[in-house]
């Protein structure tokens, strides 16, 4: 059974981090062959940009699950796409870490390809929202590019577009750019290839959770180069609730503003508090639970298994 401890932090002491961001904390593995790392998402959560104090159990499990599932659906889906993943949890019996640690990092880890992350968020929006429909209703541009007249918020586009932007360090704020100013950052040799790997990721990522009723509004890939062999990887999380807009395709309607699939419950219990943007905020027990049962039923519907049995089998 993975650990039923709620990790805001990980304890890991055994292997150098390598940094910490938002949800993960990235540690190095020594290997004699291509640089790896020790992928682990913690149960902190955000909301309107800031983390709150307390976690959502098996939040950290749920995420990198359904990363793992997404590298395998899409490696047969996309044609020519390679990816980070190697394998969950850190390499086995290698007794890099201490017993206790890995009982803390099992299910929540992976181990990964280390790359040359591009310094770019590759966004694919399949309907206008968010920061999208404010630009669209000012000057009928998404990330400056020129859109048809008439859409209405959160319609779904005619196809799916490439919405880069610049990939800010921690505490700051991404920035939506043009897919020129994106080929500007990564060079010409790699931006028409992650463009192309993005939209195609995301329109078979988008097809497949439909059926199964969720509709991925949005979501970010990131994508690192092999510097040896020149290749590009799919790298980071993928398709998960945290790093995609999620939608119900039950309660969609056009013309207004969606509840967040999975996040819904903790935004409306900030905004009714007074609580929007603040730092340092505790989750009452229950919008941890309703929280933490939005979660286990996106990783339900897209991997058609119940949590609780695939948390088992990683024991
Ligand atoms: P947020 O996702 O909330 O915007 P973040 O991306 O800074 O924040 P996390 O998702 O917590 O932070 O951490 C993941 C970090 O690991 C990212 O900076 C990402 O670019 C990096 N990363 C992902 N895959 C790889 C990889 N294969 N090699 C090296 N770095 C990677
Ligand atoms: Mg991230």
């Amino acid at each position: 059974m993975a650990s039923s401890e709620v990790l805001t932090s990980i304890p890991i002491t055994s292997l150098p981090r390598i940094s910490q961001g938002k949800v993960r904390d990235l540690f190095s593995l020594p290997d004699s062959g291509k640089p790896k790392l020790l992928f682990v998402t913690s149960d902190r959560i955000s909301a309107y940009d800031v983390i709150l104090k307390n976690g959502i159990p098996t939040k950290g499990a749920i995420l990198t699950l359904i990363s793992a599932k997404w590298f395998d659906a899409l490696s047969s889906r996309v044609p020519g796409l390679k990816h980070h993943f190697l394998h969950l949890g850190p390499p086995p019996s290698s007794g890099l870490l201490a017993p206790d640690e890995e009982k803390l990092l099992r299910g929540r880890s992976m181990t990964v390809r280390r790359l040359k992350v591009f310094p770019i968020e590759a966004i694919v929006r399949g309907y206008v929202t968010g920061s999208a429909w404010a630009e669209y209703e000012k000057t009928q541009t998404i990330h400056g590019l020129p859109q048809p007249a008439g859409l209405a918020r959160c319609q779904r586009l005619p196809q799916p577009i490439y919405t880069p932007s610049t990939k800010a360090e921690l505490g700051d704020k991404d920035v939506n750019i043009s897919p020129d100013e994106a080929r500007k950052i990564v060079g010409d040799k790699y931006a028409s290839r992650i463009e192309e790997l993005a939209l195609a990721c995301y329109k078979a990522g988008a097809a497949y959770a439909e059926e199964r009723g969720i509709i991925i509004a949005d979501t970010k890939f990131e994508f690192g180069l092999d510097e040896e062999t020149d290749e590009i990887y799919l790298v980071d999380e993928v398709l998960t609730p945290d790093s995609s807009r999620f939608w119900s395709k039950a309660d969609y309607q056009v013309g207004r503003e969606q509840d967040s699939f999975d996040k819904q419950v903790l935004r409306n219990w900030l905004t009714d508090n007074g609580l929007k943007g603040k730092p340092d905020v505790e989750m009452p027990p229950e919008v941890v639970e309703k929280t933490k049962a939005r979660y286990t039923e996106v990783f339900e519907r897209l991997t058609g298994n119940s949590l609780e049995e695939a948390l088992s089998k990683l024991s």
